[in-house]
């Protein structure tokens, strides 16, 4: 392989690395992927949904045979409080026909390996067990990229950057600096077995019906973050997620947080009886438009979690990112594969597709969704027991008449909380919803 020169390299077999290898290899390029793994997926950790808007443009028939859990058909979006959970929920049987919402859970060892075998068919070279540590450089323009293994150095018109986050290629290129524990989430998950038929019985399901649960409010021990119950086919996978910075203010490890969440009242319900089958922790870019890397250069594009394609407000969307990110990225080689102009001016219409598709968009409308967060930890510590208090009383019939009892709680509201900062808070949370 020493001799042999690719028109393109992609670091890096996740799903933007996969979808930019597509494109390319299905358009007639000589493309080589390296992934550190041993096989693709075999390194890979998220939550559980895969969104398909983009696998369906890809390889429109891909629930013939791609390894789908099972098709979201409810969404439940819910706050904890210390005791309890409030929040509301939708189901609709529209998202039971195969491709309704684009919303499947699926386990990436398997997904992503499917993933792989379709892209070798396109065409593309997968090289697996292989890091890629640096580049090969001439007259200062990237030639290329050195794996580490035999003859391991890798030719190529242009390189792909799909290494997921905190991408250490892309700072060495100087496209981006360290991750700041503000705008970095550190996310642990399990995966547990449980029954088909409970899983079933215990979540109302048919068929292949499936559900994710998604929690705010207490659901980080009083951290900035998250936590969500997904199910699968015969496991469930359950995880939280919260700032770097605001676990170290909380003095609080991710496991702990993990064990804190499984155990709530909302949540042990979900998971009992189950048993560990995996445990994986992970990284979650969230600094947003805001801290992009810089995303094409000389010979060079950054696409997926390596950019800071993250969307992680509400909709904790990253896959569909990642691979519109990957399939546009390889659109653009294409362009330049036929012009033979792997400049940076020419790779510059990455940035105009980006800035086109809903991708970009996303991530510019959510821009300040991880400042606003960081600025109101009272959604995750103070509000969710005060809120849930006063939900609690106006439910417990006790005798006292509802019209004074309203009354009461409202100044009980008012007297926990400044009326402004209240009002303040419920402003800033439309930077995060819409
Ligand atoms: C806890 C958690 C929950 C999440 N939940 C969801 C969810 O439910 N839905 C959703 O859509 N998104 C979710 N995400 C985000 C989603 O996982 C990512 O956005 C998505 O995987 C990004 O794809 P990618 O291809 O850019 O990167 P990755 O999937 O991380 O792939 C990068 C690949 O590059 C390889 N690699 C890295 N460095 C090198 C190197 N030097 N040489 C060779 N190979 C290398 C890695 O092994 C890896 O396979 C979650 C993330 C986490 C951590």
């Amino acid at each position: 392989m020493a001799d042999e020169k690719f028109d393109a390299i992609v670091v890096g077999g996740g799903p933007a690395g996969l979808s930019a290898a597509y494109v390319m290899a299905k358009a007639g390029m000589q493309v080589i992927v390296v992934e550190r793994g041993e096989y693709c997926g075999a390194k890979n950790v998220f939550g559980g949904i895969f969104f398909t808007n983009v696998m369906r443009e890809l390889i429109p028939d891909f629930l013939k045979d791609a390894p789908i859990e099972r098709n979201i058909t409810k969404r439940r979006f819910a706050f904890l409080s210390s005791d309890g959970e409030f929040g509301g929920d939708f189901k609709f049987d529209r998202f039971n026909k195969d491709f309704a919402n684009n919303s499947f859970t699926v386990l990436r060892a398997k997904f992503d390996k499917w993933f792989s075998e379709k892209v070798e068919a396109a065409g593309a070279m997968i090289i697996t067990g292989a890091v890629v540590d640096d580049f090969i450089l001439k007259d200062g323009k990237i030639a290329g990229v050195k794996a580490r293994m035999d003859d391991g150095e890798l030719y190529g018109d242009v390189v792909v950057l799909a290494d997921g986050v905190n991408s250490l290629l892309a700072k060495k290129l100087g496209f981006h600096k360290e991750l700041s524990p503000d705008s970095t989430i550190v996310g642990v998950k399990e995966i547990l077995s449980l029954p088909e038929e409970k899983i079933r019985d215990r979540f109302g399901l048919n068929g292949n019906e499936g559900v994710a649960y998604e929690y705010f409010g207490y659901a980080a021990k009083g951290a900035i973050g998250s936590g969500f119950v997904y199910t699968n086919k015969d496991t469930i996978s359950v995880g939280v997620g919260a700032t770097i910075k605001s676990l170290l203010e909380h003095k609080l490890n991710p496991n702990d947080v993990l064990e804190h969440f499984k155990n709530h009242p909302a949540i042990r319900p979900l998971v009992r009886d189950s048993e560990q089958k995996e445990y994986s922790a992970h990284l979650i870019p969230d600094g947003g438009f805001k801290k992009f890397s810089k995303l094409y250069g000389d010979n060079v594009m950054v696409a997926g979690d390596a950019a800071g394609f993250v969307n992680a407000t509400l909709f904790h969307e990253g896959t569909n990112l990642a691979m519109e990110t990957g399939k546009l990225a390889g659109e653009t080689a294409v362009e330049a594969f036929k012009k033979k102009d792997y400049s940076s001016e020419s790779l510059s219409l990455y940035h105009t597709r980006l800035k086109n598709s809903f991708s970009l968009r996303d991530m510019k409308q959510f821009k300040n969704s991880s400042e606003t967060l960081d600025k109101n930890p009272q959604l995750f510590d103070k509000y969710p027991d005060m809120i849930g208090d006063l939900i609690a009383e106006l439910f417990t019939v006790d005798g006292e008449a509802k019209w004074p009892k309203e009354r009461r709680l409202a100044m009980k509201l008012l007297t926990s909380e400044n009326p402004f900062r209240l009002l303040k808070t419920a402003i800033d949370m439309r930077r995060v919803i819409i």
